[in-house]
């Protein structure tokens, strides 16, 4: 199978690299402002030589990196920053030029076979979804070595980021983004897609204001489920914090994997910290086998019992007994929300751990860990920080 079919097919241009420099806070999924040198008049007004030097070289990089995209889609599309970057992708924001409106372009490497891989799952799914917390595809430009998939653009950042830096976060907050998330999951689930990678860094607000809608996105590990209807699927993968047990003990799973990954985000939406964390992978995946975590000092003192059966019936060992998407959205903790959660404020605790856990010393670490313990090397690939196997062995 082909990397999708394209609304467009367009002749390539030489050249791959992105001279584009990144955005304010990028790499984490914020989109930070126009990189282009057409910076704000009043901030202007305080550079001095030493920042029109840099917005002048920015210009020329800019200009460069325009002329290496597909000039099909730069005819349609004006690119103005980059905003993200996946493990065989480079995400930009766009602006439409006859509407003027914004969007986000996904341009992937498709000559490696695994940038192949993720673009064939992102795009099945993609083609088929139309739910209001999932990523909506606009339309697909391809070349024989890259695909760029037009999608809206999520403006709002990544969901942690947003909780760190607002004043005060209680369990109905929690309960209000859940709603959204595990409701997209639902819509998956009865599409018969699994996504097998959900975590926060793939949960973005699709605008800055206190009002917006969460998008999941990212579906490069995504299954969308076969014609002879089988649920079964083998292959590892994931990204290791938030891996399903039966994962890791290579049996064939089903879409609760996702259950699995929505009560790690549940645990650290509500104290900053993982269910199962270990800067060594193999003890990680024992840990999670084992499936033992604690509610042992702050915040969970104050979180309420409800939202912790929330959780347990999550991060439940046995997939077979553990909460659909239509179980969690009907949860008491869930149902109650509007009537009597906690308003305790929770968000000094978590946003002080999300803080400690966000650091580049611990991203440097998690990656170097996987090389340690061999993943990298054996028969499990790591794609940055996601796992994929394909023969279903492991370690
Ligand atoms: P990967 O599969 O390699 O993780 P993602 O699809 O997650 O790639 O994209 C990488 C990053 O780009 C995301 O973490 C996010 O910060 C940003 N991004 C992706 N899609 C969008 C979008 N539609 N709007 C805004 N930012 C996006
Ligand atoms: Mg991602």
């Amino acid at each position: 199978m082909g990397c999708g079919t394209s609304s467009k097919v367009v002749r390539e241009l030489p050249g791959s690299s992105f001279p584009l420099s990144w955005g304010k806070g990028l790499g984490r999924g914020s989109c930070g402002p126009l990189q282009t040198g057409e910076g704000k008049a009043e901030q202007r007004g305080h550079w001095g030589t030493h920042e029109a030097v840099a917005e002048a070289a920015q210009k020329i990089q800019v200009a460069r990196y325009r002329a290496k995209f597909d000039p099909r889609v730069t005819a349609r599309y004006d690119i103005q920053a980059l905003i993200g970057r996946g493990s065989f992708s480079k995400v930009v924001r766009v602006e439409q030029r006859v509407t003027k409106k914004p969007f986000a372009i996904k341009m992937v490497e498709t000559r490696v076979k695994e940038g192949r891989e993720a673009c064939e799952s992102e795009l099945s799914v993609l083609r088929r979804v139309s739910h209001c917390n999932i990523i909506q595809l606009i339309e697909i430009f391809e070349t024989k070595d890259r695909v760029y998939i037009v999608m809206e653009l999520a403006t709002g950042g990544e969901l942690f980021d947003r909780i760190i830096s607002q004043g005060t976060f209680t369990e109905r907050d929690a309960i209000i983004i859940l709603k959204m998330v595990v409701d997209g999951v639902r819509y998956l689930h009865s599409l018969q897609i699994t996504h097998r990678d959900l975590k926060p860094e793939n949960l973005l607000y699709y605008h800055p204001g206190a009002e917006s809608k969460i998008l999941i996105t990212d579906f490069g590990l995504a299954n969308s489920g076969n014609k002879n209807g089988d649920w079964s699927m083998n292959t590892i993968c994931g990204t290791p914090e938030y891996i399903a047990p039966e994962i890791l003990s290579r049996k064939p799973y089903t879409n609760a994997v996702d259950m699995w990954a929505l009560g790690v985000i549940t645990y650290i939406l509500l104290s900053g910290f993982l269910p199962f964390q270990d800067e060594n992978h193999m003890r990680l995946y024992r840990k999670i086998l084992k499936g033992k975590y604690s509610y042992k000092g702050e915040p969970w003192p104050n979180v309420s019992n409800l939202a912790k059966d929330f959780i347990d019936r999550l991060l439940t060992l046995d997939s077979n007994h553990r909460m659909s998407a239509v179980q969690a959205l009907n949860h008491p903790w869930v149902i109650t929300m509007a009537i009597k959660s906690p308003m305790k404020n929770l968000q000094r605790s978590i946003s002080w751990n999300l803080m400690l856990r966000k650091s580049p010393h611990s991203r440097c670490s998690r990656s170097a860990q996987a090389s340690e313990s061999g993943h990298s090397s054996g028969s499990i690939h790591t794609w940055g920080n996601k796992l994929v196997n394909k023969t279903g062995t492991f370690g």
